[in-house]
């Protein structure tokens, strides 16, 4: 490791395992294998961590696991110290949440409860406008059934579910799908394919062309103002209520305590994990039960972000799926 790579792991007190000449030598071969290095690496440009600080890595395949240690290339940093500054940012907040009614009786909430109420409402991700995080790969019309029960998050399954059985979605099932459709990288053309066929048995070709077409044009910047709209954030999607005969909003929160379970009977989620699902549900932590969801259909992937948005949840599957997941299994 690097000097200066180094000094910055002491700074922020994150404990390293050194790997000597005599580890690197034994351990060199398979190190080449997973990280692809070539002979110009060195002992030096190692370090090893519990395989559990690095869940991504090791869920992904890019490090050599062995006796429980996770063998990261110095190029390879970045999740291990996110991983801790999200760790002290959690404590952090939890200690700071704890605080807060002692804050609240003082004249400082005057000044901190508009941020605080402001903070916990914004999104700072990717607003998945290109189709970059899935490896570029954009989905075709061909694709949308196959990559529907396998990729989509409930919430996306459900509306192309309800399309396909109804041939018709309301005005804001069409925007939370279309969108997200928009975000996989579905061209606009093969957009306007796919929702003509979708609505042909009960939507003339010209009644579709008068009454739908203009809107997804819309979406994709092509009519009105021109505005490239960006797929639906899971805090915009949670916050809508949908009426009868609507089939947006997140199910987490949405569905019935039958049909929820029904779903994740059907994704051959059961007994204590079906449970767990259910309590997260009941207790409004919709985007957890989200992330256990994926991490349960994923072969126990982790989403270390957790789900914050359905475009997310889709990448991340998608690339779980290049990188053939297995269990990640420390050790020998
Ligand atoms: Fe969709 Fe987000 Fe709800 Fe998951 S948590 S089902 S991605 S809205």
């Amino acid at each position: 490791m690097h000097k200066e790579q180094k000094e910055f792991l002491d700074e922020i007190n994150l404990k390293v395992g050194v790997v000597s000449q005599e580890e690197y030598d034994r351990i060199k071969g398979p190190l080449a294998a997973v990280q692809g290095k070539a002979a110009t690496s060195t002992y030096r440009d190692f370090f090893k961590v519990p395989f559990e600080a690095v869940p991504s890595l090791v869920s992904t395949r890019r490090v050599f696991v062995q006796r429980g240690w996770a063998y990261v290339g110095s190029n390879q940093m970045a999740p291990l110290i996110v991983g801790h500054f999200k760790t002290h940012l959690k404590a952090a907040l939890q200690a700071a949440a704890k605080s807060w009614p002692h804050i609240a009786a003082t004249d400082e909430c005057n000044r901190l409860a508009p941020i605080v109420s402001f903070l916990s409402k914004q999104y700072l991700g990717p607003d998945y406008s290109e189709v970059k995080a899935s490896g570029g790969s954009a989905a075709t019309l061909e694709e949308i059934p196959g990559l529907a029960q396998t990729h989509f998050p409930l919430c996306m399954r459900h509306l192309y579910n309800s399309l396909d059985s109804n041939h018709h979605l309301k005005h804001q099932g069409r925007m939370q799908f279309g969108l997200f459709l928009k975000g996989i990288g579905l061209p606009l053309d093969s957009a306007l394919q796919f929702w003509k066929r979708a609505f042909a048995p009960k939507v003339p070709g010209d009644k579709f062309e008068k009454n739908y077409a203009y809107n997804i044009r819309h979406n994709y910047g092509k009519e009105g103002k021109r505005a490239d709209y960006t797929p639906y954030t899971c805090m915009k999607i949670i916050s809508s209520t949908p009426g009868s005969g609507e089939h947006h909003g997140c199910p987490y929160k949405t569905f019935s305590e039958a049909s929820l379970r029904a779903q994740l009977q059907q994704m051959q989620i059961t007994g204590a994990d079906q449970k767990q699902v259910m309590d997260l549900s009941k207790n409004h932590h919709y985007q957890l039960a989200c992330g256990r969801v994926f991490q349960l259909t994923h072969n126990g992937a982790a989403a270390d972000e957790g789900i914050n948005h359905p475009n997310q949840f889709y990448d991340l599957s998608r690339q779980c799926c290049q990188a053939k997941i297995a269990p990640a299994t420390p050790g020998e």
